[in-house]
């Protein structure tokens, strides 16, 4: 029998204008992540189909699993569009799959994209489901309960069988959507909203703001472990590491403690905003969720919003922190998220900061220091990894 994995595509189909570039870019990230495997991929505007050495069978749909803009997809036998060869591979599937001297119930659903077969859907149903009854006297039809569904598809070409179907990761293909900067530090919410954000279609680079030697190395390599795990679902990413130490001292000489955390945000946001410009993004995306902390009230987030006019997208803002956990725990970033080192916002954190922050008071105390002459010195010192997604690590001997 011939196997394919056969995908359907997500949300791509409530996208009619935009299809093309869609489906382009969903093949070309099947393509990255099976590079290193023996497959043949094609496409058409419903459907893709892999043909495969079966060795690499579970491999590949595990990495099919980790692919977003994918509804569903399923190993599926393929054969002739006529009804001699379809009954055929039905008895093979069936033979191969089932002990068939045990009793079964079943049902058959037919779908037929080629509307010119000689056979509308329901006719197909009773050919097949009859052709069944005729050869397997342990199967009987039941159509509300059934244990076994033999799903047939006619296309012109070939026709496919297939019975258990995998649920995709759903959303868009990452960077159809564009490109976006994630702040990304080594808490729980931020890779949660990265995912989130590439569920989207968002194709992402990530900042982390580091303050050496208030953090440490480790904190640099906690956050190093959750971009690879980013990766897994973004493909390549830039980690561009911003060297904050020298303004965030003098925020914390200059500024009053209350509101030291609200200026250095502002900071944090004028250099996502030069960064989003110089690495061509569209928006900046950061793990804020309202009302986890003093700096994400609604007042904080006008005041802290207010240097920049780029798109800020929190995809975690109404998330309920257990929620956020569900996720993080789903794409393997929460044991990391929970190492103890140190962030460079946790490390300066006031007694009291400000929940209720006045911008003509941010206004007057950013006059205390140069704080532009230190930001470019910032953006002439940023260093960057790049990070891939690790299973290309794994197998990059081989390639
Ligand atoms: P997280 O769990 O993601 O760290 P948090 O609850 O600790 O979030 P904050 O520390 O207030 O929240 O930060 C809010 C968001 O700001 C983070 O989710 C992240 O997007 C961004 N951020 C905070 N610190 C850093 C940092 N050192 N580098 C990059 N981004 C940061
Ligand atoms: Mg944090």
């Amino acid at each position: 029998m011939n196997r394919v994995i056969l995908i359907k595509y997500g949300e791509l189909t409530t996208k009619k204008g935009n299809r093309k570039l869609f489906v382009d870019t969903l093949y070309s990230n099947i393509l990255k992540k099976l590079k290193n495997l023996n497959v043949n991929i094609f496409k058409d505007m419903s459907r893709m189909y892999i043909e495969y050495d079966s060795l690499d069978e579970v491999e590949i749909l595990k990495r099919i699993g980790e692919i977003f803009g994918i509804h569903s997809y399923m190993i599926a036998y393929k054969t002739e569009s006529n009804l001699d060869s379809i009954k055929k591979t039905i008895s093979e599937v069936l033979e191969s799959t089932f002990d068939l001297t045990k009793k079964y119930t079943f049902k058959v659903e037919t779908k037929r994209s080629d509307k010119n077969f000689i056979n509308n859907s329901m006719e197909c149903n009773n050919i097949f489901g009859s052709h069944i009854l005729k050869n397997y006297e342990n199967l009987s039809v039941n159509v509300h309960s059934y244990d076994i569904l033999v799903h047939v598809e006619i296309r012109k070409e070939y026709s496919y069988i297939y019975l258990n179907e995998y649920k995709g990761l759903g959303g868009y293909p990452v960077g159809v959507l564009g490109h976006g900067l994630l702040m990304l530090s080594g808490g729980i919410d931020s890779p949660v909203a990265g995912y989130l954000a590439l569920k989207r279609g968002i194709k992402l680079d990530l900042v982390y703001f580091e303050a050496i030697p208030h953090t440490s190395l480790e904190a640099r390599n906690k956050v190093i472990e959750l971009a690879k795990k980013l990766a897994v679902y973004g493909f390549n990413m830039k980690l561009i590491i911003v060297p904050f130490t020298k303004l965030q001292e003098e925020i914390y000489k200059n500024v009053p403690g209350n509101y030291s955390i609200t200026i250095m945000r502002r900071m944090m946001y004028r250099i996502m905003e030069k960064l989003t410009k110089r690495f061509k993004g569209l928006a900046i995306i950061n793990g804020e969720s309202v009302g986890q902390v003093a700096s994400q009230t609604l007042t904080s987030m006008n005041v802290i919003n207010s240097v920049t006019n780029l798109p800020i997208i929190r995809p975690v803002a109404c998330f309920d922190k257990l929620e956020i956990i569900d996720i993080s725990k789903k794409i393997n970033t929460y044991d990391i998220s929970i190492l103890p080192y140190e962030d460079c916002c946790t490390v300066f954190v006031p007694k009291h900061p400000i929940i209720n922050p006045n911008l003509e008071h941010c206004l007057e105390m950013e006059k205390s220091f140069d704080y532009e002459a230190l930001i470019s010195e910032i953006m002439q010192n940023l260093n960057i990894i790049e990070i891939t997604d690790s299973k290309e690590d794994e197998y990059s001997d081989i390639l």
